[in-house]
């Protein structure tokens, strides 16, 4: 375990409020982004079909230069060329992550369905004593500092993005220097839930925060209005636009508290054990509250890695294959029960008698074989 502070790269976003003129410029380049994303994404899948050759990042730069003169797509030239360069990495990055079997296919940015984003480097924008201001704009960025930026910070990278809902934010990426945690003797199994967001091995369990279903029921309500709207009218913007804020609310409060219950979990245990959530993906299903708990676990999975690693703990990740809610956990009896049907919360070991949490039971499991593992 290293002991040592290590520096790390680590995001800080805000909300801001562009002038109309920013937000001119800016609906712009994102639109040049997608535009630059998506021709690109084009003539790499045509090259590939036609002529059998795969793409470099240096070659869409090539490409780029050239669209640039195309009169044509004159309009790429009014907004800064890094982010357009920036969207092109990004690209590379997803062919990376794709031939190493890590994402799917990229995919082509739609105006409706994809995030509104573009990322500036150091070399587009500058920072000084807490004024931010990115290429070909006049004024700074009105950006509500909702928390510091850590003493002395220098971005490297700066990502400006709008919502569904219309909210701007801007994300700043800066170096710094973070110390592990004295070392705890506990470690703990976490398995994730729909009932419970997380029950612990410790036999804890997690809930969603008590805003959540009341939160979750105003965005089915709104969900079923969408629905209702006829295609292409302006109450199905404004309904789609409820939606989006409803949306995003309950994210917002979700993150504020999965953070809270990470740094918690990575506090007080010095190796965290959780199952792969493949596993429990394999029955498909399009409930909402199914689709939330997923979302929930996959963000709650990442902020438990990073964390961890900052932190000096020990994360693992137990197999998909693993039966952790069918085995008794009771110590030395290890019996297998059929398949428990996810209604049932509880159940009996026929072999040894203990009643089991279904829950508990899991994290208990989850636990024993992460130890094992290490
Ligand atoms: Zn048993």
């Amino acid at each position: 375990m290293l002991s040592v502070p290590q520096t790390v790269k680590r995001a800080y976003k805000y909300r801001f409020y562009p002038t109309p003129e920013q937000a001119r410029l800016l609906a712009r380049t994102f639109g040049c982004v997608r535009l630059v994303w998506n021709k690109a994404l084009a003539e790499r899948n045509r090259r590939y079909k036609d002529e059998g050759v795969s793409t470099s990042y240096v070659d869409t730069a090539k490409w780029l230069t050239a669209w640039k003169q195309d009169p044509d797509l004159e309009f790429l030239r009014e907004v800064s060329n890094v982010p357009l360069q920036q969207a092109l990495r990004q690209q590379q990055v997803a062919f990376n992550n794709f031939f190493a079997k890590r994402a799917r296919y990229p995919r082509f940015k739609s105006k409706h369905r994809s995030r509104a984003s573009a990322t500036f480097q150091n070399n587009a924008f500058s920072f000084r004593d807490g004024v931010l201001r990115l290429a070909k704009m006049d004024a700074p960025l009105d950006i509500r500092w909702s928390r510091p930026l850590p003493e002395g910070a220098q971005p490297s990278t700066v990502t400006v993005s709008r919502d569904a809902a219309g909210r701007w934010f801007v994300s700043i990426l800066v170096e710094e220097k973070i110390a592990p945690l004295p070392p705890v003797d506990r470690s703990v199994g976490v398995d994730a839930g729909i009932t419970a967001l997380v029950t612990l091995s410790t036999g804890e369990k997690i809930s969603n925060p008590r805003h959540e279903r009341a939160d979750r029921r105003k965005l089915a309500k709104a969900q079923r209005a969408l629905a209702r709207k006829q295609q292409g009218s302006a109450n199905r913007a404004k309904a789609r636009r409820k939606v989006a804020r409803i949306y995003a609310r309950i994210a917002d409060r979700r993150r504020d508290f999965l953070h809270k219950v990470t740094t918690r979990l990575v506090r007080e245990n010095q190796t965290l054990c959780i199952e792969n959530l493949t596993a429990r993906n394999m029955v498909r299903n399009h409930f909402l509250a199914r689709a939330v708990s997923d979302a929930a676990w996959y963000e709650m999975r990442s902020m438990l890695t990073y964390k961890a690693a900052w932190y000096g703990r020990a994360l693992v990740v137990v197999d998909r294959w693993f039966p952790s809610s069918k085995l008794c956990s009771a110590h030395g009896c290890g019996h297998i029960h059929e398949p428990i049907p996810l209604n049932v919360r509880s159940w009996t070991c026929p072999a040894c008698g203990t009643v089991h949490d279904r829950d508990v039971n899991a994290a208990r499991n989850i636990l024993a074989a992460g130890l094992a593992e290490r």
